[in-house]
Parts: structure tokens; C-alpha cells; sequence
């Protein structure tokens, strides 16, 4: 079966609109403010898009655009601006950002309960203490599309392709969370297939086109492919988007997957908006 991306954020946006609706009803505007640089090509062209999709749902979106020559002392002002503003209920930052700002010292100065992207080391550090947080929205995203299927995680096998920061660790932290009994694998994991042979459940987000494929699985295991590579098809010569996952030969052996594009990418968007009027709930209750 697939995991159909798209309908899945549908499902997410429609039941975020009552939310919203909820807090407007009690006076208050759902925000949610992003700070990026010039000279971020692709952050402009998500910052255009989350403008849109925000509007759509009713959530206040402001973009603070700063120069590329600007300081970092300037950067964290101005999230030190925004984490003061009680108007302000949702922070996210567009990376990269420019090589003289450290990125790490951004993201650990956004306030833990308007950090929406989960960047904030407090934020992690809160789900391995059990405690509620918000987390980096493509890790909530996996777990989102893992949870759709109903099966239950306790005493199931997965395995984590990659452990990036902001991706591959996160997803290990949640489903750990969850009292699945977790693998998780890197670059110079020795025998990737033996692990995932045993796997019920395998996220891939190492970014390698092809990674995983369908002689690497167990029959029925649910496959999340976190991936996004731009490749040149072979046959036609043209730019094509694909994820880490050999589609053809995983979906004669997988039980659940997801495709690339229309799989994790739209619940991505869906989760930022989900910690957003998360975010602003709480401030709300305050
Ligand atoms: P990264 O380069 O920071 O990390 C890649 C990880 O994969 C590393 O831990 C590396 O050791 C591991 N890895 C590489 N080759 C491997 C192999 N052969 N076997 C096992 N592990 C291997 O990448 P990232 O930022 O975590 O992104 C990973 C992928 O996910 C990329 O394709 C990226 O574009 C995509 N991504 C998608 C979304 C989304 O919303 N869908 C968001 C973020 C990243």
C-alpha cells in the first residue's frame, strides 16, 4: 500500500483548521515569523510557499528578510526580538545561512516553545526525557506516516538509514519513544541489508539514490523514504526527483511505502503547521 503523502497532510491541515478556528474564536491570531538571509535562493522559494499555505489556513506568516553581509550578532537580535514579542507564537529560521553566522548559535537561541522546526537542542533533549516538545518536522513527518498505518510500534524492529541531526537521529529518538527496539545506521554501517532484512520498519534519509532495495526487506515491512535527490533519467536526459528507495523492487516486497515526490514532503509542511498552532495553543494556556 502506498503512503500517499498528500492526502495525509489533508488530513492534518483539515483537522489544524478547527484548531485555529478555536484559538481565533478566543481572540487570538495564530503566527508564525521565519528570518532569512539574501542570497538564499531555495529558502526563498519555501519562505513563498509557506506565505501561501499559511494564508490558506489562516496563520499570520511574516518573513524578516536580512542582509547577506549581516552579522550574527544582527541575526540573534532579532530572534531575540521575536522571542520577546508575546505575538509571536512560532520562530523558524532558513538555512543556510550566510558562512560568517554560526547556524548552531541561531538555532539554539530561538525560544524552545516557539521553536517550530525543533532545532533548539532543549527541544530533543526534552522527548528523550519523556517530556511533550517540539520536534524537527521531517522526523515528525516519518513517524506521522508510520503511525497511519495502525500498526503497533511496541516490539517491532526498525531501522534508521542515515542519523543526520535533524533528520535521522530525531526519528530514532521518537520511535524509541514509541518502545520500538531501534537500529540506527550510518555511512559506515558494515552489513546495511542484514539489518534491515530483520527490520518490520525501515526510515531511509542518507540521501543516496537507490539505496534500499526490495532484496534488502522483509516481507511486509513498512518502508518510509525520506530521501530527495535530483538525478538525470538515463532514458529522457531530464532532471527527475526520486528518494533513496528503488521503487520498483520495494513495492513488490513492502507492505506500506512511500513515494518520492508525494510521500514525506507535504507531511513535512503539514507538521511545521501542526507545531505552529501547537505552539500557539500553549501560549494560549499559558
Ligand atoms: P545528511 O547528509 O546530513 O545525512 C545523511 C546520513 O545518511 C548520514 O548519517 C550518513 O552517514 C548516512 N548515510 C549515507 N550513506 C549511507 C549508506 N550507504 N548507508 C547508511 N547510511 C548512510 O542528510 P540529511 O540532511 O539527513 O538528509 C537526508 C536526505 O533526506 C536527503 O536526501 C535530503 O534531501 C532529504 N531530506 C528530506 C526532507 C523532507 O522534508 N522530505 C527534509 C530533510 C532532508
Amino acid at each position: 500500500m502506498i503512503l500517499d503523502g498528500k492526502e495525509l497532510a489533508g488530513q492534518v491541515r483539515a483537522e489544524l483548521a478547527s484548531r485555529i478556528d478555536a484559538l481565533r474564536s478566543a481572540g487570538r491570531q495564530v503566527r508564525l515569523d521565519a528570518v532569512i538571509c539574501s542570497g538564499n535562493a531555495g529558502g526563498e522559494v519555501y519562505a513563498a510557499s509557506q506565505e501561501r499555505t499559511c494564508r490558506q489556513m489562516g496563520i499570520d506568516y511574516r518573513l524578516h528578510p536580512l542582509a547577506e553581509d549581516v552579522s550574527e550578532q544582527v541575526v540573534l537580535e532579532s530572534i531575540h526580538r521575536l522571542n520577546s514579542d508575546s505575538s509571536v507564537h512560532a520562530i523558524m529560521v532558513h538555512m543556510p545561512m550566510p558562512e560568517q553566522v554560526h547556524p548552531d548559535r541561531i538555532q539554539s537561541a530561538i525560544d524552545p516553545v516557539k521553536d517550530v522546526e525543533g532545532v533548539n537542542p532543549a527541544n530533543i533533549g526534552n522527548v528523550i526525557y519523556g517530556r511533550r516538545s517540539l520536534m524537527p518536522c521531517t522526523a515528525l513527518a516519518a513517524m506521522t506516516m508510520i503511525e497511519s498505518t495502525g500498526v503497533r510500534l511496541q516490539g517491532k524492529v526498525a531501522v534508521c538509514v542515515g542519523a543526520s541531526r535533524i533528520v535521522g537521529r530525531p526519528v530514532a529518538v521518537l520511535l524509541m519513544q514509541a518502545e520500538a527496539t531501534v537500529m540506527s545506521t550510518n555511512v559506515h554501517t558494515p552489513d546495511l541489508a542484514a539489518m534491515t532484512r530483520q527490520a518490520d520498519i525501515v526510515i531511509s534519509a542518507a540521501g543516496v539514490p537507490g539505496l534500499v532495495t526490495g532484496d534488502m526487506l522483509k516481507p511486509g515491512a513498512i518502508v518510509v523514504d525520506v530521501g530527495i535527490n535530483r538525478i538525470v533519467d538515463p532514458e529522457t536526459g531530464r532532471t527527475r526527483t526520486v528518494g533513496d528507495v528503488e521503487f520498483d523492487s520495494v513495492s513488490r516486497v513492502a507492505g506500506w511505502m512511500s513515494p518520492v515526490p508525494g510521500g514525506v514532503g507535504p507531511v513535512t509542511v503539514a507538521m511545521l503547521l501542526r507545531n505552529t498552532v501547537e505552539a500557539a495553543e500553549r501560549a494560549a494556556n499559558a
